[in-house]
């Protein structure tokens, strides 16, 4: 039973007890060949998502900057949006004129967030906790999901062993 194959699998010791902390479960590991991991926009998003706090304060101006763009722009975020987004009487307040950020937000927020997460992945790669399918392996849409959205496979209950 795949169940059981799940909860004979422990984490290393320091691992479970973040994941204990975190109320993540026993397939959250950390990847050594992460490095070499193809980097793709869905990673890219579980990255920079789920580790804000390994964000520099560059990048996290930087992504201040790119929200308030696509909020005030209808989920643009381009160059073009980005000084449309100045003449907005709210949204306008979070911008940034900080040429090292501005050199980040430069190609919108999808390039922001894959370049964001590469740097993470190569300066944190070992605070990067990601949140594998015990069935298929695939990655879980968030940190603490306890379903696959590949497989469908639902692992609520073995992690409350
Ligand atoms: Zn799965």
């Amino acid at each position: 039973m795949a169940r059981d194959q799940v909860q004979r699998k422990r984490p290393a010791l320091g691992l479970r007890a973040v994941n204990e902390r975190k109320r993540l479960v026993t397939s959250v590991m950390i990847c050594p060949a992460k490095s070499s991991m193809e980097l793709n926009p869905e990673i890219a998003y579980y990255v920079v998502h789920f580790h804000s706090h390994l964000m520099t304060d560059t990048e996290v101006k930087a992504q201040r900057h790119l929200f308030a763009t696509m909020k005030a722009t209808m989920g643009r975020s381009d160059e073009p949006a980005q000084r449309e987004a100045q003449k907005h009487k709210i949204h306008s307040r979070m911008l940034s004129d900080e040429p090292n950020v501005l050199s980040l937000t430069r190609d919108g927020y999808e390039r922001f967030q894959l370049t964001t997460a590469a740097r993470i992945l190569r300066d944190s790669a070992d605070k990067v906790l990601f949140n594998y399918c015990p069935r298929c392996g695939k990655l879980a849409r968030t940190a603490t999901a306890k379903q696959c959205r590949h497989c469908g496979h639902d692992w609520h209950r073995t992690s409350l062993t």
